[in-house]
């Protein structure tokens, strides 16, 4: 399957892109640019994060609303439960569907930061949320799933076993935290195979930009670090003009390897950043 190459994958692969709530005007600017620069790829749409324990649930929705009509394209809102009470989920994502948005990422998600103390009792998994939401609209709705594991799971089997709970309960399709070992995704789909999982997993793509950052991001994601992308940007420090270059042809290499390993489209974090994203869509995405 490796020898699947960009000659076969241009303008085909299906892309959908993250955007997160902007924090300003200029941020609101930046955030509609990019929507506009990227819609004519976008053929599987955007979606919108939502901040740990249902902040930014107004950011989120404001921004899902906004890039819906300026794209014109379907948008999938993230809805996160933990720190809301079952009432307040629910209620957002009824504020959602009176919106128009159609399309949910049901997650469980972390604790606020800096909030300390006993949360509301709400939905204690994902699973619960989607159950929850299948009952209260005709959302389609997508759930989180973790190629290197979460964090909290004591193993990749029992990880899955709990995603194939939250799709039996109504989830359609899973996106994919991101990796840099496009081979971790080979071998979660193989294992997803073999326990009886047949919705799409979508993997994400995350621009290799800024690598510091990214590299510490990814870590504390427990992302595993391959040593030639470490050995590869430690070169931008003596010649920083090489970065941009360095950056997308990476970049370009992963999207194309998780397509080799079986991915059914991709689903790329834009940071509310278009130029590299954009480059991405030129060279595989489908129009
Ligand atoms: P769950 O599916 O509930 O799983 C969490 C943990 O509990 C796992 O270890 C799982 O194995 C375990 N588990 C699940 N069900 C059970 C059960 N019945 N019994 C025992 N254990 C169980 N975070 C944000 O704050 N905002 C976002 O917008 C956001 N977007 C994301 C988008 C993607 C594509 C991904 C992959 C993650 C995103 N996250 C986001 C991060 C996510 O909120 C965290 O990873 C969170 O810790 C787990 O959420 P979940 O929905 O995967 O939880």
């Amino acid at each position: 399957a490796l020898l699947r190459d960009l000659y076969e994958m241009h303008g085909k692969v299906p892309l959908s892109f993250e955007l997160f709530p902007p924090h300003s005007a200029d941020g609101r600017n930046a955030m509609l640019e990019t929507v506009e620069r990227l819609s004519p790829m976008a053929s599987r749409g955007f979606s919108v994060t939502m901040g740990a324990g249902g902040t930014t649930r107004s950011g989120t929705f404001d921004a899902a609303t906004d890039a819906a009509t300026q794209s014109g394209r379907p948008v999938m809102a993230h809805l996160t439960a933990l720190g809301l009470s079952r009432d307040e989920a629910l209620e957002t994502a009824d504020r959602f569907w009176e919106g128009g948005i159609r399309r949910i990422l049901a997650l469980r998600g972390d604790r606020p930061r800096g909030v300390s103390g006993p949360l509301p009792p709400g939905f204690a998994h994902a699973s619960d949320l989607v159950a929850a939401l299948r009952q209260q609209h005709d959302f389609d709705i997508a759930v989180a799933a973790y190629p290197e594991k979460h964090p909290e799971a004591d193993t990749m089997d029992e990880d899955i076993v709990h995603l194939r709970e939250k799709l039996d309960a109504g989830a359609n399709s899973a996106f994919c935290q991101f990796v840099l070992d496009p081979a971790a995704y080979g071998r979660f789909l193989e294992d997803c195979a073999r326990h009886g999982i047949d919705a799409p997993i979508v993997p994400g793509v995350m621009p290799l930009e800024g690598w510091p950052r990214l590299k510490r991001f990814a870590q504390s994601n427990c992302t595993k670090v391959p040593d030639w992308l470490d050995r590869l940007f430690a070169r931008t420090e003596e010649t920083p003009e090489l970065e941009p270059y360095l950056a997308a042809t990476a970049t370009v290499e992963q999207a194309r390897r998780l397509i080799a390993y079986g991915a059914p489209g991709l689903h790329i974090y834009t940071m509310n950043r278009w130029p590299l994203p954009l480059a991405l869509a030129e060279i595989m995405g489908q129009g």
